[in-house]
Order: structure tokens, then C-alpha cells, then sequence
């Protein structure tokens, strides 16, 4: 089953979209197969990846208030192996009118059931809230990947956001973790820039990824020309370090993956012992 992550971070403009854009289209450039899910009424993802605003596509409103299948919702990019469902702004509609429906929290969720398992990695880019549409990403998601921008005020908010993903870890999705925080528009010149990185680790201890994302010139370019950073220009630093953040996420996840394998192993009785067992059956 494909791995479902959200990026969020409900502090606006700290890096959210040009992470979803570029660590979506950095996996799909190591051939794992991605899907990114626009969650924000802002619809930049969309916009980033060169879909025009177009209010007779098939969106992520209908996704998630209509009775359409998914399939039908999903497009795909310039980039193999990259596909987008993509936003417009009247996604904003849909957190006043889900607030009286049904299961309001796992309309997402439910949604992509049907596709989840065609996807090594969905990414769900969230709005810069902590409201309905973000809570549909998180009760969808198997982790969160949160960026923080390097600058002062960088844990502002950030408990609420922990105490949310406590809430749905006890309540609507148990199984949620923490995936990593990514520092974006790093700049290792500065000492405040160190003294924040210094306290995040302090605070975040292993959760806070080797990678972090450089300011760069590339990636605020990129969106312009309707393309993430890798198809822009590929040796910018800012497209290296979203492909070394992608390869950073996938050792971590096959690292989890070979201890649970050798735990599941060691779990199973071993075949000498299920044949000692069959003897000692048959002598009883
Ligand atoms: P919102 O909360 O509005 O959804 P966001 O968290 O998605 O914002 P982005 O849109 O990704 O943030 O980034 C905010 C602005 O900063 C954009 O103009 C983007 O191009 C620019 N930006 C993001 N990351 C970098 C970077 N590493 N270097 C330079 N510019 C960047
Ligand atoms: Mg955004």
C-alpha cells in the first residue's frame, strides 16, 4: 500500500506547497510512482505543476462533497510517473459545507481508498489552517512531514498543530505519525539560522531530517513556469536538496520497513520448532 503523506504546518508561507511540488515530483524522478493531492483552495500546487484555474475541472471539492470516483479526478503531469489531483478555489466551500455532513473528518480518506494502492507515495499538500480540509489530509495520511521555516518565530503554532495530530492519534487515526519537521529556506550563512536549527533539534530530537531545504532563487522561480524545480533546472541547489529529502524519507522508510521484517520473523515460530511441535502433538 502506497505511503500517504501530508505536509503541514497550519503558519502560512513557510514552505508547505514547494515542498509537496518537488518531493512529489523527486519521487517520481526515482521511478516510485506519486500522486500529489491539492487540499488548499489557494490551489498553488496545481498552479506550480501548469494546470490553469479552470472552474469545469474536477477537483478536489468534488472529490470530496461529490459521489465521484477518484479515477475520474486524477490528472497527469509533464513529469512520468507524477499524477495531480488538482484544486480550484471553491474548495474553500467545502469547509462550511462538510461541517454538517456524515463522517465530515474521513471524506478524504475514504475517497482514496480505491487508488491508494497504485500509489508508492500520495502527497497532500494542506492550507495554512488547522480546519476541516487539513483534518481530512491528516485523518487520511499515514504521516505528517511538517516544514518549518528557519526564522524566529518558526514554533509559532506548532503546538497546536502536535496537539492536533495527539487528538486524531487518540480518536479518528491511531496509526498517524510524525514523518519528520524539514527546515526550508535554510541559510547555514546566518548564525540565527543555526541557533533555530540548534533549538529544533533540541526539541524535535531524530524527527528533524538530515536534509534541510536552502533558500534558493530556483525553487520561487519554478511555479512560475508551471514546473517543480527538477524540470527547471535540475542542478539548482534547491532541486538537489528536495531529491536528497525524497532519497532521505525512502532509507528511513526502508530502514522501518527491514526491522519490521526481522521482527515479524522473529515473531513466527521458526520450522524446527513448528516440526518439534507436530511431534509432540502426535506423541500426545
Ligand atoms: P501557504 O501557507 O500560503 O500555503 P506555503 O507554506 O505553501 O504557503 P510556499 O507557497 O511553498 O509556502 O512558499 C511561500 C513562498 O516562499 C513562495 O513564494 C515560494 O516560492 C517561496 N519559497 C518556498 N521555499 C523556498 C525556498 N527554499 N527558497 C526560496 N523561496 C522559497
Ligand atoms: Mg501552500
Amino acid at each position: 500500500m502506497g505511503r500517504v503523506i501530508a505536509v503541514a504546518n497550519q503558519k502560512g508561507g513557510v514552505g508547505k506547497t514547494t515542498t509537496a511540488i518537488n518531493l512529489a515530483a523527486s519521487f517520481a524522478a526515482a521511478e516510485v510512482k506519486c500522486l500529489l493531492v491539492d487540499c488548499d483552495p489557494q490551489s498553488n500546487s496545481t498552479s506550480g505543476l501548469g494546470f490553469s484555474r479552470d472552474p469545469e475541472r474536477l477537483n478536489t471539492y468534488h472529490l470530496l462533497l461529490g459521489d465521484i470516483s477518484s479515477e475520474a479526478v486524477i490528472q497527469p503531469t509533464e513529469l512520468e510517473g507524477l499524477s495531480v489531483i488538482p484544486s480550484h478555489k471553491n474548495l474553500i466551500g467545502a469547509n462550511i459545507e462538510l461541517v454538517t455532513a456524515e463522517d465530515r473528518e474521513f471524506r478524504l480518506r475514504k475517497a482514496m481508498e480505491s487508488i491508494r494502492d497504485r500509489y508508492q507515495f500520495i502527497v497532500l499538500d494542506c492550507p495554512p489552517a488547522l480546519d476541516l480540509l487539513t483534518l481530512n489530509a491528516l485523518v487520511a495520511a499515514d504521516s505528517v512531514l511538517i516544514p518549518m521555516q528557519t526564522e524566529y518565530f518558526a514554533m509559532e503554532g506548532i503546538s497546536e498543530l502536535l496537539d492536533t495530530i495527539d487528538r486524531l492519534q487518540h480518536s479518528f487515526n491511531p496509526d498517524l505519525q510524525v514523518e519528520g519537521v524539514v527546515l526550508t529556506m535554510f541559510d547555514d550563512r546566518t548564525n540565527l539560522a543555526q541557533q533555530v536549527a540548534e533549538e529544533l533539534k533540541k526539541h524535535f530530537g531524530d524527527k528533524l531530517l538530515a536534509t534541510a531545504i536552502p533558500r534558493n532563487i530556483r525553487l520561487a522561480e519554478a511555479p512560475s513556469y508551471g514546473k517543480p524545480a527538477l524540470l527547471y533546472d535540475v542542478r539548482s541547489r534547491g532541486a538537489e536538496s528536495y531529491i536528497r529529502l525524497a532519497k532521505e524519507l525512502m532509507d528511513r522508510m526502508q530502514k522501518v520497513e527491514q526491522v519490521q521484517e526481522v521482527v515479524e520473523k522473529f515473531s513466527e515460530p521458526s520450522p524446527e520448532l513448528v516440526e518439534v511441535q507436530n511431534v509432540d502433538e502426535r506423541q500426545t
